[in-house]
């Protein structure tokens, strides 16, 4: 997930000339509520989950949340003292949790400046070895750290969740859609891991492949996101965000596994396939969706073997 793009989307919002900091004012509120479409609700559900988080910022106390994450979840962390990102990490693993979804060894805030990660908000460790990683903080992060990075303003995430699903980068705009997604990475990486031994590592790297099948890349920017349209990876991260987000009671910020589910089943035809091969790590039908189209000939040879 990247930052950078945050500055490109402003420039589609018509609806507020002013950005604003902290808290979704109430006059947003009220004209996501006036809109009456179930995107604009599911947006004010969003705004006012993330207001109550933002109200109750100043009695929230990191260092007490980093011993829940300890005790209930075995989740190492190190939010840096800033009490946004330790109490999206307990939602997100709460949630995740519920689910049933593998959870992240450490949950970590950083500053990634001069790594190969600066313009991203977040990360998972895959790979034991990692080189920009090692060069600045001269050591690796555990395998399945979830990173993100401090260069964010975390605080002013929801701002930037409106803008991004405005412009299809995210398929959603809630405001702990980036925390699911970088948990969704460790979630499909442990899924592989499992299914595949250390060989899942390499699977995973097949699915960081970029697509180059235009009608691929098209029905995913128009089942998920732009963003995810980039490779399977990303693909599988978006689309699990999203049914994540669309399955959360607003009030308690929980899943409710059986909208979970049933909102799987929904998913058109070729793309329950594609996330179906993503998830398991069929490479082979992987890259069936991920290459240019295969020439007729080509396909009735693959069909043979
Ligand atoms: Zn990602």
């Amino acid at each position: 997930m990247k930052i950078k793009s945050l500055n490109n989307a402003n420039k589609y919002d018509n609806s507020s000339k002013k950005s604003f900091k902290g808290m979704i004012p109430q006059k947003v509120l009220e004209d996501l509520k006036k809109q009456n479409t179930k995107e604009s609700l599911k947006l004010l559900d969003s705004c006012l989950g993330f207001n109550a988080v933002y109200r109750g910022i100043e009695n929230m106390n990191p260092d007490r949340i980093a011993r829940e994450m300890a005790d209930k979840f075995h989740i190492g962390t190190d939010f840096g003292n800033n009490p946004f990102v330790a109490a999206f990490s307990a939602l997100t693993a709460n949630i995740c949790h519920k689910l049933g979804f593998a959870l992240p060894s450490n949950v970590y805030l950083k500053d990634l400046t001069g790594t190969r990660y600066s313009n991203c908000m977040g990360f998972c460790t895959v790979y034991p070895y990692d080189e920009s990683i090692f060069r600045k903080f001269r050591e690796g992060f555990p395998l399945k750290t979830t990173v993100f990075n401090a260069r964010q303003d975390w605080s002013s995430i929801q701002e930037y969740m409106i803008q991004s699903k405005r412009v299809n980068h995210s398929p959603t705009g809630h405001f702990l859609s980036v925390f699911i997604h970088e948990f969704m990475h460790n979630a499909h990486f442990s899924n592989l891991q499992e299914r595949f031994g250390r060989k899942g590592e390499r699977v995973f790297s097949v699915t960081q492949r970029k697509f180059t099948n235009q009608d691929t890349i098209a029905m995913i920017k128009k089942e998920t996101s732009d963003y995810g349209a980039k490779n399977p990876c990303e693909m599988i991260a978006e689309e699990m965000t999203e049914l994540i987000v669309d399955s959360l009671n607003p009030k308690t910020l929980l899943p409710n596994e059986m909208i979970f589910k049933m909102n799987r089943l929904k998913e058109p035809f070729q793309m329950d396939k594609l996330i179906d091969a993503c998830w398991n790590g069929d490479v082979k039908q992987l890259e069936l969706f991920r290459k240019k189209k295969f020439k007729l000939k080509e396909l009735l040879n693959k069909l043979k073997d």
